[in-house]
């Protein structure tokens, strides 16, 4: 089996060069493992921060260890009570193409009648992430103007289509105007094409002629500025990600930061997994969503574990509609 491990520490945008495929020995199972040949691999912007030798949410990287992320594969070998070859699981062994993963920390994957790799995006963490951002971190309700950014990612266009379904207006923005194009098809009211703006601020100011109630961050640097010069008073904004400024190694200003005071704007950062203990309650409402052919998910899909590092350098470039993922 092979693998993919940190070579070394990425200073500001990674490259290639950075990863190195390296082989893993063949260990045979102890009690309670099993043996899961991934299928799918889960390429996610949040792995940029653990590439970085920093305390955070979780640990960084190990230099020359393989790199963890979200799979779902087949298990092939089990020592573990309840779970038998032919098994779909969901785990955190990611970036290589066969796990010893213990059962403690696998999922079987929930019968909800979709694709296996739907719980790497729509209904996983990406999905969990847009829809516990908006509703529970946000509050946002029925009525609210809801403005997303990164509206073409897998976090994004969720977010929309969750918004929609539930009453609210939505504003997305998105990189040029194929994406903008896939979001407005997802319901979105107005959508702003970032890279063909020079003024974020009037783009957004025009698109959200009243204002904005909630904003949803993917983004940050000028989005979020753009966010607080348009909110309304008491606006909610949650802040999921900034990866306008993950590769950055300069620091950042806000011009409109202000505004947050006299607008009583209220600012939430957060972390899915504060949300993992409401996972029934996420799967039951996303599972009557999608039968209810109110979800819509795109993937961009990148053939084969040699294409991982640079499926992840994509991020970055808005390579990816929807879900970035490697199928094995
Ligand atoms: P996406 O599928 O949204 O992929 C990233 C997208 O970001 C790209 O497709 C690109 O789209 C856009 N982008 C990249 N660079 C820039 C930039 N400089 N300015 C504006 N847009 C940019 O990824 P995810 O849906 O997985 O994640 C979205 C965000 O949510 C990320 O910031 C991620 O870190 C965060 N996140 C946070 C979690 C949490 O628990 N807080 C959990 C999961 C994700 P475009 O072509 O439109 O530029």
């Amino acid at each position: 089996a092979k693998a993919w491990a940190l070579a070394s520490r990425p200073q500001g945008m990674p490259v290639e060069a950075n990863f190195e495929l390296i082989d893993l020995p063949h260990r045979a199972l102890a009690d309670g493992e099993v043996r899961v040949a991934n299928r799918w691999l889960s390429v996610d912007p949040y792995m940029r921060g653990r590439m970085n030798d920093v305390k955070s949410y979780v640990p960084p990287y190990a230099l020359g260890e393989p790199m963890q992320g979200g799979a779902v594969g087949e298990v092939i070998e089990s020592r573990a009570d309840g779970i038998a070859a032919g098994d779909r699981v969901l785990h955190m062994e990611g970036w290589r193409d066969e796990a010893v993963v213990a059962a403690a920390a696998l999922q079987k994957l929930p019968q909800l009648g979709v694709s296996d790799q739907a719980f790497l995006g729509q209904l996983g963490m990406p999905g969990m992430t847009a829809y516990f951002g908006l509703l529970a971190v946000a509050e946002a309700k029925a009525g609210d103007t809801v403005f997303v950014s990164a509206a073409a990612g897998a976090v994004g266009s969720t977010v929309v289509q969750i918004a929609k379904a539930k009453g609210m207006t939505v504003i997305g923005s998105a990189g040029g105007a194929e994406k903008g194009a896939w979001v407005t098809s997802l319901g979105a009211d107005a959508v702003v094409d970032y890279k063909a703006e020079k003024d974020l601020v009037r783009a957004l100011g025009k698109a959200a002629p009243n204002g904005i109630d909630v904003y949803f961050d993917n983004v940050g640097g000028d989005h979020l500025d753009a966010a607080l010069a348009v909110a309304n008073e008491r606006a909610r904004f949650a802040l999921c990600g900034m990866i306008d400024i993950y590769n950055d190694t300069r620091p950042t200003g806000l011009r409109y930061l202000a505004r947050a005071i006299g607008a009583r704007i209220r600012m939430q950062g957060f972390i899915v997994i504060d949300f993992f203990p409401r996972m029934d309650e996420f799967y039951r409402d996303m599972a009557g969503l999608l039968q209810a052919g109110k979800l819509d998910a795109r993937e961009t899909i990148h053939d084969g574990l040699e294409a991982m590092p640079r499926a992840f350098l994509d991020l970055f470039s808005g390579g990816n509609t929807g879900k970035m993922l490697i199928r094995l």
